[in-house]
């Protein structure tokens, strides 16, 4: 069974396009240089509404995670135990992203573990940013 699959509005369409083709995009104000995730629709460092997303690294480290082994989450039920990460990105400190662990045992995961992104096709138009370790 797939997991629920995101829906894309005006905010996060950019994002979600360039990870079907298997590219990681996030969004920065073109004012001041600032990253933003999730997507804003203005920059709270300078009150800009001049943002864009630009492509970035994809590499980035382990800010925190919990192993997730409820089984009563629809969509999820196969995946258990699996590892949820919020990964801070190397383009900016705390700038950081919600994904899966991947590629990786449950116990490996660690607090600024070395990771780099990659991507889960969930449908031929769906594709999840996720992040595997750095090896
Ligand atoms: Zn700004």
């Amino acid at each position: 069974m797939l997991p629920p699959l995101p829906v894309a509005d005006e905010l996060t369409r950019p994002f979600w396009e360039a990870a079907r083709k298997g590219q990681l995009v996030i969004q920065r104000c073109q004012e001041s240089g600032r990253w933003f995730h999730p997507p804003r629709p203005l920059c709270t460092c300078c009150v800009s509404s001049d943002l864009a997303f630009e492509p970035v690294s994809g590499r980035g480290t382990v800010y925190t995670f919990v192993v997730m082994r409820d089984r009563r989450v629809r969509g999820f039920q196969d995946r258990v135990p699996y590892v949820n990460v919020w990964v801070e990105l190397e383009e900016q400190p705390f700038l950081t992203i919600v994904a899966n662990l991947v590629d990786a045992e449950p116990k490996e995961a660690r607090i600024g573990m070395p990771v780099e992104v990659t991507f889960e096709r969930l449908t031929e138009d769906v594709a999840l940013p996720q992040f595997r370790p750095r090896r």
